[in-house]
């Protein structure tokens, strides 16, 4: 997959043109809308929010950026498809009001593959309010996100190949607000006493680097090079989109609900997070003792949010002995994650609420938004290869 987009990324620069070179008629009021004309704009897919859209010239459109719900997390998200007739320069100027540009847009390839677009398409303005994006479009349809565009639809098939390929069982365990499913998939241990350890994704939309990170961190774990006696010593419980209505609708930061779902680990009002929570009481039903919560997330930074170094937490010092593996086995020129350790008693946080429920470690992995693709892939193969040396050091010493 790697060369391809190399090639493919050759061809991106006749793509794109330098700005100042884009289409402006003035009059927007006598131009047609948004999604009529030789070249059009539109938000019709999955994870597109609908943003209002007003025609500023032939090829020129001004997106209205805005959270689903005020006062939130600042996470501007946005997606959207030009069409053109013939190739043309087109504009899109993108208004985030109150807040501020944060994601580098992106641009899908015509082989499937996304690439950032170069900075020097791309004009944010001094206060950060607008962006304006100088586009040299071919005929068809050009694809733009805030990161990489993954329809729901295309994470229910990765999920259905992916518990496939590695023998997993793939269920419903409750529906989301709007009524889309919520699947786990759940790879048994040879005992039925086997500690249980919980992988999470998906709570927050934007966070594709998040998914990103979690895939290839799935993929190591479980793929043809796992070590599949260390696997069958744990119970093993994956929910990786745990936000379908929130991606479907591009939000920002909520479930159709208005809550951050990772703000109610807990209270447990909102169907998304109740469905996680039975899934993991069911798991506890049937002997499994909760181990380990790994939950996959992006910000700004490579970062690791772990409990403070100390708490009482069985097993002890996980955080510390994992962050040690990983760094020894680490080959990248950069250090690999930060890490912040913080624990407030009673956040609701999927993290803070599995530690303060189970008193097991609960970790927030975290990849920066615009950390480097191929870096998330070699974090993410690192830090589940430290996982299987942490846990097969946990059953070499319970060995009778
Ligand atoms: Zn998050």
């Amino acid at each position: 997959m790697r060369p391809q987009l190399a090639i493919s990324l050759l061809t991106l620069g006749a793509v794109l043109a330098a700005p100042g070179c884009a289409t402006t008629s003035p009059e927007p009021s006598r131009l047609a809308g948004c999604e009529t004309g030789a070249v059009r704009l539109t938000q019709d897919f999955s994870t597109a929010p609908g943003y209002a859209c007003q025609r500023e010239g032939e090829a020129a459109f001004e997106l209205s950026v805005l959270p689903e719900d005020p006062e939130i997390n600042p996470s501007p998200w946005y997606a959207f498809d030009l069409h053109a007739d013939e190739a043309t320069d087109a504009e899109v100027a993108l208004d985030y009001a109150d807040y501020r540009h944060r994601y580098q847009p992106r641009i899908e390839l015509e082989d499937g593959h996304w690439a950032a677009l170069p900075a020097d398409v791309v004009t944010v303005s001094e206060d950060g309010h607008q962006a304006m994006l100088a586009l040299d479009i071919p005929a068809g349809v050009t694809r733009i996100g805030a990161q990489e565009v993954i329809p729901i639809e295309a994470r229910a098939d990765w999920r259905a190949a992916f518990a496939d390929r590695n023998g997993m069982s793939r269920a419903v365990i409750g529906d989301s607000r709007e009524g889309r499913p919520i699947e786990a998939l759940t790879r048994q241990a040879s005992t039925s006493n086997a500690p249980l350890i919980i992988i999470l994704g998906g709570q927050h939309p934007p966070e594709v680097t998040g998914v990103l990170g979690l895939r290839a961190f799935l993929d190591t774990m479980f793929g043809p090079h796992a070590d599949a006696t260390v696997l069958d010593a744990y119970q093993w419980l994956i929910i990786p989109d745990l936000n379908p209505d929130g991606v479907e609708h591009g939000h920002w930061r909520h479930n159709t609900g208005g809550l951050d779902l990772n703000r109610d680990w807990g209270p447990f009002t909102q169907p998304e997070t109740a469905a996680a929570f039975a899934a993991i009481e069911q798991q506890i039903m049937n002997g499994h003792a909760p181990f380990l919560l790994l939950d996959f997330h992006s910000t700004r930074r490579d970062v690791l949010y772990t409990p403070p170094d100390g708490a009482a937490l069985t097993p002890f010092a996980f955080s510390e002995d994992w962050i040690s593996l990983i760094e020894s086995e680490w080959t990248g020129d950069d250090p690999a994650f930060d890490r912040g350790p913080s624990h407030n008693v009673g956040m609701p946080t999927s993290k803070t609420w599995f530690a303060d429920t189970y008193a097991a470690p609960g970790v927030t992995v975290e990849y920066g938004d615009n950390t480097d693709r191929d870096r998330i892939i070699a974090l993410s193969q690192t830090a589940a290869r430290a996982l299987t040396r942490y846990l097969d050091s946990q059953t070499a010493n319970s060995r009778p």
